[in-house]
């Protein structure tokens, strides 16, 4: 048993350091490794399938909605990106550059794309003729580049993969109903798939995406209290078009600018569910995300019959459409337990030879460790069921957690205490200058995360310079 526990053991407890927490987790579950490439990540198989399926999801839900996938190059050449100021001057710190192509220096450098919106722009000002080709939406899956000083698995990385989104409209009110409804694909993925609530708002004119005229965003809060932005949704209006001269001719005959949208999510997502759900024992994943939602873990293997039973479980249970395993290796139940823990495998299936003889099997939760009898029969739909609680569970458990740590401030010395003293959401009133906005940060080290759709009036006051405000803010520390 001594080397059965070492598995768990060696994780810290999440109370103790989160971080280290984090890493832990991130290492024993393998999900990721880091590389010789400074700052990037190698993603291990466990990793990647959580990926795939958080891409099989939004790229349906895309879809749905009228969404084409499209691939565009990974350089970009300076002139190009140089084009929209506000948006050249935001990214310029943490673009990459190749300066070279084979032994020549190249006469113009190019930069590794941080995000495609100027190759899109560059794109739609040859493709774009008429109010026939509109509107156009677009995304590429695909990976992006910011050099960044500090990384974190999942959460920063200098490489990342994502999706962008970019769309072409008429009017700029189909671009506005474009960008709110890819926030709330975005939101409802979170919800259903992901159990990780979300508060939906729009980022202050401080917070917004380099060139932007509106940055919509989804932000959770991780089980450290810290906040997340889980994805943005930006309107652009027709300043891109502008700067790349991205026109089409009207019914009317007039040559008019098109309006555009980009969106996108990232693979900092797992670095979401792992700090939303995961526990000391390790990964919590939902059961719809879960690359595979069942383990079998047989208990006297090599007694006969129960290897032929738990293939025939294992084989029901597929045909019933669940993700399952079946752990059949040498190692000790023991040893399985505590690594199907540590993945996240949302249940485990117990399975030796007395419950053969009664014709049951023992369900256990990977949330709450509930043991769950149930006849071999009806197991199918038994962990069908059990999946389905499981997952409605998590995604409660998750806003109960986010509502007890979510708190309200209405002067600054309340709102000073809660940031010293209280991990989570402050929620306070603003007046809407950015002096404001940036002395809360300086002062007590937070952000404003966003402009919650869902305004509650807290006072009349802004919280920090007394003067009439305007909205209700959500603040936090971020990752
Ligand atoms: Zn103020």
């Amino acid at each position: 048993m001594a080397k059965d526990k070492k598995l768990v053991e060696s994780i810290t407890s999440m109370d103790e350091d989160f971080a280290q927490w984090y890493t832990d987790v991130v290492k024993k579950a393998e999900l990721c490794s880091y590389t010789s490439v400074k700052g990037c990540m190698a993603i291990k198989p466990a990793g990647y399938a959580i990926w795939e399926n958080i891409q099989h999801e939004l790229d349906r839900r895309f879809k749905e909605t009228g969404v084409e996938n499209v691939y565009m190059p990974m350089l970009i050449p300076e002139s190009l990106l140089q084009k929209e100021k506000d948006h050249v001057e935001g990214f310029a710190p943490e673009v990459a550059w190749v300066t070279h192509g084979g032994l020549e220096e190249l006469q113009e450098r190019m930069c590794v794309r941080p995000t495609s919106e100027t190759l899109f722009c560059d794109f739609y000002a040859n493709d774009i003729h008429s109010y026939r080709d509109l509107p156009r939406v677009y995304n590429q899956w695909c990976s992006v580049m910011r050099w960044e000083k500090t990384t974190r698995p999942f959460l920063r990385s200098r490489e990342f993969l994502w999706q962008e989104g970019h769309t072409a409209h008429a009017t700029a009110e189909e671009a506005e109903a474009r960008t709110i409804q890819m926030l709330n694909v975005y939101a409802d993925f979170c919800e259903e798939v992901l159990a990780i609530p979300v508060v939906r708002g729009q980022k202050t004119d401080k917070e917004k995406f380099a060139g932007a005229e509106a940055t919509y965003t989804i932000e959770s809060l991780m089980h450290d209290g810290k906040a997340l932005q889980s994805g943005t949704s930006h309107n652009f209006g027709d300043g891109f078009a502008k700067a790349y001269g991205v026109q089409f001719a009207d019914k009317d005959n007039t040559l008019k600018y098109v309006h555009q949208t980009s969106w996108g999510m990232t693979t900092r997502m797992i670095g979401a569910i792992i700090m939303v759900h995961g526990d000391n024992s390790g990964l919590v994943l939902p059961p719809r995300i879960a690359p595979t939602q069942i383990m079998i873990i047989p208990i006297r293997q090599q007694q006969e019959g129960v290897l032929e039973k738990a293939n025939e479980i294992k084989a029901t249970l597929a045909k019933a459409g669940l993700r399952v395993k079946l752990d059949d290796s040498e190692k000790s139940p023991g040893w399985k337990f505590s690594e199907q823990e540590m993945r996240g495998i949302p249940v485990r299936i117990e399975l030796g030879p007395k419950d053969i003889e009664a014709g049951v099997a023992v369900i256990v939760r990977r949330d709450t460790r509930e043991k769950i009898t149930a006849n071999i029969d009806e197991l199918a739909e038994k962990v069908a069921e059990v999946l389905e609680t499981e997952q409605h569970d998590m995604l409660e458990r998750a806003r109960t957690h986010r509502e007890n740590h979510t708190y309200d401030a209405v002067t600054k010395e309340e709102f000073k205490q809660i940031a010293d003293e209280k991990p989570g959401f402050i929620r306070a009133m603003w007046c809407g200058c950015q002096e404001c906005e940036d002395a809360i940060k300086e002062d007590f080290g937070v952000t404003s995360r966003c402009i919650p759709f869902k305004q509650v009036k807290l006072s009349d006051t802004c919280v920090y310079c007394g003067k009439p405000a305007t909205k209700m803010v959500y603040w936090g520390k971020a990752y």
